[in-house]
């Protein structure tokens, strides 16, 4: 949500340049080419699941 109203303006899972995938139990979190690593994701995540490195 946030990626997509940080660089699109508009509030979309389908916009947003990272994605969660399943693994079983375990969540994986997957970037895609037009992330500019701006760490709007990172810097709103309220469980402090991304991380900036
Ligand atoms: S770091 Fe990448 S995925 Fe996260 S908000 Fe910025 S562009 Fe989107």
């Amino acid at each position: 949500m946030v990626c997509s109203l940080t660089h699109d303006g508009a509030c979309g899972p389908s916009l947003a340049r990272v994605s969660v995938e399943a693994e079983g139990l375990r969540l994986r979190a997957e970037f895609n080419p037009e992330c500019d690593e701006c760490a709007a994701c990172a810097g709103h995540c309220p469980y402090g699941a991304i991380e900036e490195s």
